[in-house]
């Protein structure tokens, strides 16, 4: 009898055992089967799978397909059909003869690979579909709905599976790939139970479930949601930028699993991974993120034992330790067995992975000079840590460290494998986010609505935990009586009110005008923590610390405290803030608000600023390098702490925040803080300005092309905040930044009074022209003034003019940078005017996008002002028409060596030939 016909007569039966006992699984095994040796195709499968019909439809359905199909694909059907069902359910059943399935070629796509291989799959993946999803949530291949879909609890594992398949098919190769990719990794990082050299004994076993398990519970919740408890890493994790700097000054961006990948490896005999970034960037989370994926293994798959460390935690741990003990001691006490965990470990350094939250937050600056290598004998902490990080201990474990940048000085940088630096959230990591925080897409969408409005609070989101507060905090928000927030100063005010808005037990809006001073006491007991402990480099407290300052439960209840996540074995509870920057506002609250507090709490706090200011500027320079150097790596760890701290005390004290404070603290109290805020502040710039050596003839390099250049520009915002100007501090955190004009002219101003100080560059800072007036200002009253490069801002050619006026009177000015500015045909008329007389400037740059008729002007310019002698026109809009024109300017002016050229308007055959013609030229 032909398949088919046995189908037809088997139709009953068939139908029975496929349905048999409800369960949909024979039938799913029979899909899996037909689909990975290609008897169905995808449209089959739909028209069988249809959700709402009952079983017995569908197994219809499969039957009249296949049937259709003719006499192989039957033969298959009931191959598969022998295949699946369990012996006692094939009595009394033909299969026909034993077909045998041909075995295709390897299908050449991902997404053809995971049907072909279906059935093994779903076997497979079964025990790991959290592993399988997490690599696709973290490739970003799937979104938290899409895994809710698919881990539906109706569904059994298998069938969980077969949803997942489906859905990677519908979202493409990518997503086929990746999840081949995890596959293939577990597989082959598992550690292979055949291996006898690397087969954990079951003790060993036990601790990997044990150390695992409280990973995941560790890892499992944001400190920062602490209090609220409905929101999961899984919920809320939203994927940082990532990048990566090789050798060559080369960027490139990174996932998640290539913090520990070779992409970037700048040093192959280390085995130290920094992940680096600004307070707030995300570092912890980062770590929690891949410590949960781990305990799930997800991810880091290779890794049999990750044993995750907090460096503020560790500051507590005052006795000395042996390796053993750190590890089992402060992460995870072996029940059983445990020197034949702790050799497994030292055997098995391949398979151990150590991860150093904080490294920032550690008391002591990195040294490599106490050597110590024994894993058993007791050394303090810092011994141990660092000879962990040189691998000088435990060679071949890999260490991922996280730090901000301030903390990493040379000595530690010779250590690390790869530096990864984590920048916060892209614009579209900040939409996700706030997606992710606000389940009613209502609300999220207001919230993303007034950020778009609110330039300045929208780059602050960048930020994670800028993005956190502003997110929490939408209420008050979007409901602000005060106006929208526009400075940090003001977004901490608001997480202030926030919390103390949440314990009133009152209707919303109720927290009355008077609310700071209503709950001054509690801040100022919280001030005095978190600044004597900041000035201490301390981050975790003690009950009885607590207590000291007098701190009570209700005081903790407000929610700025929370219990620290420890996984050592420590009875007391501790505490710590909720995030670093939050202990840097109460601090810079007590400083501002405490009236007994001594005069120098300011001084001390500012002078750290200035400090660091000339030790950088000493160090950037690099003319009077001294000892300074290893000096600086001591400050580093309390330093940008501390500025963070002065950065708010100054935003405190501007007049912005004047009707707050004034019941909290007498005017006059403030107005004399303020004053020796300035006093500090004018000290450091004096002493910065003294700092700078003497130009070297014919240099070309401004002073502040330098970071140190970042640290005045601090000191500006310091002095910008104090003069009640309201500066968007994130520019100033993460680069040079947008400068205010106010600023610039107290600069300026103070500049003036230094003989020395005869060069300034501010590109790429959003100048506008409202600036101009001060730098021509500056050029008139300076005759000493050498250099001004203002490239890349927002000049226009009312600047212009203005810069113009400031130059026709200045007889020094050598260096002249203003491209990639807007300044148009009327500035540059106005700029050459001004030149025409000029008997000292020797280097002008002008990427204008000028058309021809400025060209005219500007060789008028190169005609009349003999003394240039280089002069960058790189990406203009120059013909050939108007390098004639230069050739002939040229002629008349030996004094000129080399005009750049590069990027105009010319074929490279036009180029070859102008260069023949003159050359000086550069193309
Ligand atoms: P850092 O360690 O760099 O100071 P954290 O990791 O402590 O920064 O981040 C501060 C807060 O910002 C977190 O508690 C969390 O609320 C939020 N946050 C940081 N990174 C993320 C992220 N990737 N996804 C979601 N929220 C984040």
């Amino acid at each position: 009898m032909s398949t088919p016909q046995l189908i037809l007569k088997q139709r009953a039966e068939l139908l029975a055992v496929l349905c048999g006992g409800g369960s949909a699984e024979p039938l799913d095994c029979v899909l899996d089967l037909l689909l990975a040796w290609e008897v169905l195709v995808w449209e089959d499968y739909l028209s069988i799978q249809v959700a709402e019909k009952a079983l017995s439809y569908k197994v219809r359905q499969l039957l009249d397909v296949v049937y259709d199909k003719g006499e192989d694909a039957c033969s298959c059907l009931l191959a598969a059909m022998n295949q699946v069902l369990p012996e006692e359910q094939k009595a009394g059943l033909c299969f026909g003869e034993e077909c045998a399935v041909v075995g295709k070629n390897r299908p050449d796509t991902a997404t053809l690979t995971l049907l072909a291989d279906r059935p093994v799959l779903v076997r497979k993946l079964r025990d790991n579909i959290d592993g399988a999803l997490n690599a696709l949530l973290t490739t970003g291949c799937f979104t938290i709905k899409d895994c809710d879909a698919v881990q539906l609890p109706i569904y059994t594992p298998s069938q969980q599976v077969r949803r997942l398949l489906d859905q990677v098919r519908f979202k493409g190769e990518t997503a086929a790939k990746t999840l081949l990719q995890f596959l293939e990794q577990t597989e082959t990082t598992r550690p292979n139970p055949e291996d006898k050299e690397n087969h954990p004994s079951a003790n060993c076993m036990l601790y990997q479930k044990k150390l695992r398990s409280s990973v995941a519970a560790q890892s499992h919740t944001l400190s920062t949601y602490g209090g609220t408890g409905h929101f999961s890493l899984d919920d809320i994790y939203t994927d940082g930028l990532l990048e990566v700097m090789d050798g060559s000054g080369e960027t490139t961006t990174l996932g998640l699993e290539d913090v520990v990948g070779p992409v970037g490896t700048l040093n192959d005999d280390a085995d130290t991974f920094l992940v680096s970034g600004e307070a707030g960037s995300g570092k912890s989370t980062l770590l929690q993120r891949l410590h949960l994926l781990w305990a799930r293994e997800a991810l880091l798959t290779n890794i049999f034992l990750l044993f995750p460390f907090s460096c503020r935690k560790l500051n507590a741990e005052h006795r000395e330790l042996s390796l053993k003990e750190l590890l089992f001691l402060h992460c995870c006490w072996p029940d059983r067995g445990q020197d034949e965990v702790f050799q497994f470990i030292l055997d098995h350094p391949n398979l151990v992975l150590f991860t150093f939250d904080g490294l920032d937050e550690f008391k002591q600056g990195f040294t490599d000079e106490e050597r110590h290598c024994c894993p058993t004998k007791q050394v303090p902490i810092p011994v141990l840590l660092f000879n962990l990080l040189q691998g000088t201990l435990m060679k071949g474990v890999m260490k991922v460290v996280t730090s901000r940048p301030q903390a990493v000085g040379p000595s530690l940088k010779r250590y690390l494998r790869k530096e990864v630096l984590l920048k916060g959230f892209s614009p579209g990591g900040i939409d996700c986010f706030v997606k992710k925080h606000h389940s009613d897409p209502a609300m999220a969408r207001r919230v993303i609505e007034s950020l778009q409005a609110n330039s300045v609070l929208l780059s602050l989101c960048h930020i994670p935990v800028f993005c956190w507060i502003v997110t929490k905090c939408h209420q008050e928000l979007l409901g602000s009586q005060d106006g929208i927030p526009q400075t940090i100063t003001d977004v901490y005010l608001l997480v202030l009110q926030h919390f103390f808005q949440r314990k009133s037990y009152q209707p919303q809006g109720v927290l009355g005008k008077a609310w700071l001073e209503e709950h001054l006491d509690t801040v100022l007991k919280l001030g005095q923590l978190a600044l004597e402990s900041l000035e201490a480099s301390c981050y975790v407290f003690s009950g009885y610390e607590l207590q000291r300052i007098g701190l009570t439960e209700q005081d903790v209840s407000m929610g700025f405290l929370i219990y620290c996540n420890d996984l050592s074995v420590t009875d007391c509870k501790r505490y710590e803030f909720l995030h670093i920057t939050l202990q840097c506002f109460f601090a810079a609250l007590y400083v501002v608000l405490n009236r007994n507090s001594d005069r120098s709490a300011v001084s001390r706090l500012f002078q750290s600023q200035y400090r660091q200011l000339s030790s950088l500027s000493q160090r950037c320079l690099g003319h009077c390098i001294d000892s300074s150097v290893e000096e600086v790596e001591s400050h580093v760890t309390e330093t940008p702490n501390l500025q963070i701290t002065a950065q708010f005390v100054s935003g405190l004290l501007s007049q912005r925040h004047h009707n707050l404070l004034q019941e909290c603290c007498p005017t006059a109290v403030r107005e004399r803080k303020a004053k020796q805020v300035v006093k500090s502040l004018s000290k450091g710039m004096q002493r910065h300005f003294k700092s700078i050596p003497r130009p070297v003839e014919g240099e070309k390099k401004s002073m502040h092309e330098n970071s140190s250049f970042k640290n005045v520009n601090f000191i500006i915002y310091l002095f910008f905040q104090l003069l009640h100007l309201y500066v968007f501090l994130y520019s100033v955190w993460s680069d040079v930044g947008k400068s205010t004009y106010e600023g610039i002219r107290k600069l300026l101003e103070k500049g003036m009074k230094c003989e020395r100080f005869q060069k300034i560059a501010l590109f790429n800072n959003n100048l506008t022209d409202a600036c101009t007036q001060h730098f021509a200002w500056l050029l008139k009253s300076k005759q000493n003034f050498l250099s001004l490069r203002l490239g890349n801002n927002n000049i226009t050619s009312q600047g212009a003019e203005q810069l113009a006026e400031g130059l026709s009177s200045n007889q020094s000015l050598q260096f002249l940078g203003l491209w990639g500015n807007k300044i148009g045909d009327r500035g540059a008329e106005a700029l050459a005017d001004a030149l025409r007389n000029s008997t000292t400037l020797i280097w002008l740059s002008c990427l204008q996008r000028w058309k021809a008729v400025p060209m005219f002007t500007l060789f008028r310019l190169l005609f009349l002002s003999d003394l240039i002698c280089d002069s960058e026109l790189n990406k203009n809009c120059i013909s050939r028409e108007g390098v004639e024109c230069l050739i002939e300017a040229l002629k008349m002016n030996s004094s000129v060596k080399e005009v750049w050229l590069r990027g105009n308007n010319l074929s490279p055959e036009e180029e070859e030939e102008l260069s023949k013609q003159e050359s000086r030229l550069t193309f």
